[in-house]
């Protein structure tokens, strides 16, 4: 196992509109102390490398330092995934010891105004910042997060010009319509979902080496025959969840991807089972480790990547479509929906191929514009 993801308490200082998981209030039954200081212990049993804490906000749990000093004891990488809203001194200066791989904050708007919107609460933004300034004196990997919906698309060339050349790297992700305060009418369309991937592959190119290390979350991408896979993966081979990632919820629920929020694919709890167990059952997540051709739904069962690709993100394909291994929005099928007309002559596909990127904004992406500056 590659990576646990631990949610590590769904208590949360912030009310933010596309939280996933709605945090807010803890869970009632959430791990003690102890059953999380096993949980770490079984988690090396089983051969994972790293844990990333998340929330709600993970620092909001007073035994966060006991936990993460446990998971560096045992030899795991530790990544720690907050908000950022509290900034301590205790906190920046008890995190440096740890030799965390990553800080990672989340940072959704290049406006105090805007971000305080998504985020619900007043002055959370020179909180943020205020807390990667310190993360960053203290040399601390800091790594921003940002989550995009309608309300914040065209923030994207703000945001890339405020983090670059300063040691971040950026992870742009897209909201989903889990959480029960999003408008579903935030989400992004077709268009802006793939130009949201144009913008990743733009910024790529155009930026020197190291200014900003940009990535797109790997329910983003793949299988695009024009843009280069922008995902956390270098090579598409289909959802992770139960094969090299594991979801842990702050109560001991297992699923294979904590983004699977759906309790039809709960594969147990630590409190019932212990992990060591769990991983190591051939009956467990199945859905991943057993896929074959019969189990996609209709959006790939006809997909020359059906074999590798698997049917792409299944926290995607559930969420839009109600079954796993049936994204609609892999970049394959949306290239094939957008851009129909230039994908089938040889010759428009050549120049939308040379000349796309070049022009992004105009050009081959002409209706997708908008997003790579100019105003907000
Ligand atoms: S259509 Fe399905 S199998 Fe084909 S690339 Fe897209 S997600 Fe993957
Ligand atoms: S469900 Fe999506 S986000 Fe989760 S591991 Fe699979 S591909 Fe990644």
């Amino acid at each position: 196992m590659a990576c646990c993801v631990w949610e590590f308490t769904l208590a949360c200082n912030l009310n933010c509109i596309h939280c996933g998981s709605s945090a807010g209030r803890k869970r009632d039954d959430e791990l003690t102390t102890e059953e999380a200081l096993r949980l770490c212990a079984d988690l090396k049993k089983t051969g994972c490398l790293g844990v990333a804490l998340m929330g709600g906000e993970p620092f909001l749990r007073k035994d966060f330092w006991q936990v993460a000093q446990k998971i560096r004891d045992l030899g795991m990488e530790l990544s720690v995934i907050t908000n950022g809203a509290i900034v301590d001194e205790e906190i920046i200066k008890k995190l440096a010891p740890l030799a965390p791989r990553a800080v990672a904050v989340s940072i959704d708007a290049a406006s105090a105004e805007l971000h305080d919107k998504i985020r619900g609460v007043p002055g959370s933004f020179d909180k943020s910042r205020a807390f990667i300034n310190r993360c960053l004196r203290e040399g601390l990997p800091v790594s921003v997060i940002t989550t995009v919906h309608k309300l914040n698309l065209k923030e994207l060339a703000a945001i890339r010009e405020q983090l670059k050349g300063r040691k971040i790297a950026w992870q742009v992700q897209t909201a989903g319509a889990e959480g029960c305060r999003f408008p579903k009418e935030l989400l992004l369309d077709d268009e802006e979902f793939y130009s949201v991937g144009v913008f990743i592959e733009v910024s790529r190119r155009t930026q020197p080496a190291g200014e900003l290390p940009l990535i797109g979350a790997h329910d983003l991408g793949y299988n695009s025959g024009i843009l280069k896979n922008i995902s956390l993966y270098g090579k598409w081979e289909g959802c992770q969840a139960g094969v090299s990632v594991l979801g842990v919820r702050s109560n001991g629920d297992i699923l294979g991807c904590l983004a699977i929020n759906d309790d039809r694919f709960l594969e147990g709890n630590v409190g019932k089972r212990n992990v060591y167990g769990l991983w190591n059952d051939p009956a467990a997540f199945s859905y991943t480790r057993n896929f074959n051709k019969a189990r996609a739904g209709a959006n790939c069962l006809t997909c020359g990547y059906l074999e590798a690709c698997k049917g792409g993100c299944n926290e995607m394909s559930l969420t839009k479509t109600g079954v796993m291994h049936n994204d609609p929005c892999c970049f394959y099928r949306l290239e094939h929906k957008l851009f129909a007309e230039e994908l089938r002559n040889p010759f428009k596909r050549l120049w939308f191929r040379l000349n796309g990127l070049a022009n992004a904004g105009g050009g081959a992406f002409g209706k997708l514009g908008g997003i790579f500056g100019g105003k907000r």
